[in-house]
Parts: structure tokens; C-alpha cells; sequence
């Protein structure tokens, strides 16, 4: 089977010949139909920011996928009753391998795992034809969500996961960063009810894709102000939310600066060092920060299945995320794509 492995430690990665995998005890085998690319690949692809310590080559990339189960390993309730796996079903994969031991695995607080293991990071991904996962990582999709949508739900999953942590309904919501996850938030806090949403971005491609999603503005604030913006809006005494999906610690002091007192700012965006933060206006403004990381197992992905399953127009906005879809063999202009910081998501087409 092809399969894009990471064969040395350094920059590249190598489309392969390889045999299929063989599911061992309580996993499953999978036909990969679709797969994102998205910025951790990019580091591994490029062998910075944490790659060299996080994987061992030879080793398969690929943790956003969805695709066919093809078999089941020994000791998975297969079956067609809810709850059961059988071959034929589609799913998509939670990329993350819990212990199940830990303090916070045994509390059922199991995103917290101290000890978890990334799929396509750790061990063998989804950039491939097959790849075997643990039965307990797998989430049967719906027939309503096809196999390029269930390859957005990890990122999705990021997306619901920090909307969880703050109130929608009615309020006045600032996203600072319009990439993927970024644009997500936009389209899940519309569908939540949220009475204005305002995304920032520096990137004029990625600012239309957010407004296509639903955006009220989509704002790039070099060229108007967030003041001018707010005061068109009817945004008298700042944003009642935020939520920081770039990275960039110009965002954080953006939404510190535009957030009404009292409000919750959650940051999913990972910046690449440390960086000072005026935590006299978090202290004297009571507001509350919140780290998100990943999904919560499995929570999230109910949610994100139930909101996905019940509104068209929210596949739609989701879906219009996607900018660029390649075969495996292309392998490296997908790669160039997801790099450029101008596209949406890249998918790679595992049946072509
Ligand atoms: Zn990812
Ligand atoms: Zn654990």
C-alpha cells in the first residue's frame, strides 16, 4: 500500500511501498478515504518546532482522516448494534491514545491523559491507504457526513471543543486568527446563536473564506480598526467573548485589549515561545482565561456530530473550509499549500 512516511529524522517526508498493517488485539483496520494535512504536519514535514523529539522514523504521518473499516481486530464487540463496530462502517479516529491508568484517564477526564500518544505522530497515521487504530479511538459517522467532512472532525473537534468553553447564545464573540479552526468558531458560534461574530486575520484569502462561513466582519486590522468595527456593530462596551485560534501573541493582546470585563477568552492557537502579557488588564478586568487542547473524549465528538447531522447550512460552512484537495502522489504541493498560510484546509484523496 502508499503510504507518506517520515523514513529519516530531518526535513522531507517519502511517498512508500509498504505492506498493510494487521489490526492486533482490540484494534481495527481502516481504509483511509480522506486526510487533512494540517500545521503539525507541516512541522513534522519540516522537522522544527517540536518534531525531532515527538517522532521516531520510520513512521507514517496523518491524524485527520476518515475512512471504511476493512476489518476488526480480536477482542472488539463487532456487530451492527449501537455502540458495535462492523467492516463497511465509516468513521473517523480521535488521534489521540489515552492510558487509561492516569489520574485524569480514571476520572473520565481522559483529554488531560498525562501519558498520550499521537496517532501519525507517535505511531502510524492516516496518510495512507490503511492504517490500524485502537477500537476505543474510532467514532462511527452518520450517513449525512461524508468521508471529506469526517475528515475535518479532528480539527472540528478543536473548534467545538473551545466554543464549549464559552457562552454563544446572544453574545458578541472576537476570533482572533481565520485559519481552519479559526473559521470553524466563526460558522459554530453563528449556529450557536451568537449576535455578532468578528474574526481577525493579516490574510486577505483566509478573511473571505471566514465571512463565506458566516463572519459578520472579517477584519483585517491593518486596514480598519476594531473601534470602527465595533462602533458599526453596536459594540458599546467590548467583546463578551473571545476566542485566540492564531498563535500570534498579537492576538491574545487583541482580545485582552477588545473583551468586555468579566469576559472568557479561550486559546487554542499554540504560539511558538513564551511572550509578555498585560496581566494587569486580566487581573483588573476579571477575565478568565482557558487553555483548550484537543477533544474531550467523547463528548466533543457527540457534539460536534449532533450540530453537524442537524444543520446543513453548518456541513456547508464547514465544508467551504476545505481550499485544495490532492492525490497522495501529489503529495508535495498539498504540502506547499498547507504551508503557504494562504489556504484553507488541505485534504488528500486517498481514492484517487
Ligand atoms: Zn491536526
Ligand atoms: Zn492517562
Amino acid at each position: 500500500m502508499r503510504a507518506l512516511r517520515k523514513t529519516t529524522s530531518g526535513p522531507g517526508l517519502d511517498l512508500c511501498e509498504i505492506p498493510e498493517p494487521t489490526p492486533g488485539f482490540g484494534e481495527v483496520k481502516i481504509r483511509v478515504q480522506r486526510a487533512g494535512l494540517c500545521g503539525t504536519d507541516v512541522h513534522l514535514f519540516n522537522w522544527d518546532g517540536g518534531a525531532p523529539g515527538s517522532l521516531t522514523p520510520p513512521q507514517t504521518l496523518g491524524h485527520e482522516f476518515c475512512g471504511e473499516i476493512t476489518q476488526i481486530g480480536p477482542g472488539v464487540a463487532e456487530g451492527f448494534a449501537r455502540d458495535e463496530l462492523h467492516v463497511g462502517q465509516r468513521v473517523s479516529v480521535e488521534g489521540h491514545i489515552v492510558c487509561g491508568r492516569c489520574r485524569n484517564c480514571r476520572a473520565g477526564r481522559r483529554h488531560m491523559c498525562i501519558r498520550t500518544i499521537g496517532i501519525g505522530v507517535n505511531r502510524d497515521g492516516g496518510f495512507a491507504d490503511y492504517v490500524v487504530v485502537p477500537a476505543g479511538n474510532v467514532w462511527a459517522q452518520p450517513s449525512s457526513i461524508d468521508p471529506e467532512l469526517g475528515a475535518l472532525f479532528d480539527p472540528l473537534g478543536n473548534a467545538v471543543h473551545s466554543c464549549q468553553q464559552i457562552e454563544m447564545t446572544g453574545q458578541d464573540v472576537l476570533v482572533t486568527g481565520a485559519g481552519p479552526i479559526g473559521i470553524m468558531c466563526v460558522a459554530l458560534a453563528k449556529h450557536a446563536g451568537a449576535r455578532h461574530v468578528v474574526v481577525t486575520d493579516l490574510q486577505a484569502d483566509r478573511l473571505a473564506l471566514a465571512e463565506r462561513a458566516g463572519a459578520d466582519v472579517a477584519l483585517n486590522i491593518t486596514e480598519r480598526t476594531l473601534p470602527e468595527v465595533m462602533a458599526d456593530l453596536g459594540i458599546r462596551e467590548g467583546f463578551d467573548a473571545g476566542l485566540e485560534m492564531s498563535g500570534a501573541p498579537g492576538g491574545l493582546s487583541t482580545l485582552i485589549e477588545h473583551c468586555t470585563h468579566g469576559a472568557t477568552i479561550a486559546l487554542l492557537g499554540l504560539p511558538k515561545g513564551a511572550f509578555p502579557v498585560d496581566w494587569g488588564k486580566v487581573i483588573t478586568r476579571m477575565l478568565t482565561i482557558k487553555g483548550v487542547y484537543g477533544r474531550e473524549m467523547f463528548d466533543t465528538w457527540y457534539l460536534a456530530t449532533y450540530m453537524m447531522e442537524t444543520s446543513e447550512p453548518l456541513r456547508d460552512s464547514v465544508r467551504s473550509i476545505i481550499t485544495h484537495r490532492f492525490a497522495p502522489e501529489q503529495w508535495q504541493e498539498a504540502f506547499a499549500a498547507a504551508a503557504s498560510g494562504t489556504a484553507g484546509k488541505v485534504i488528500l484523496d486517498w481514492e484517487a
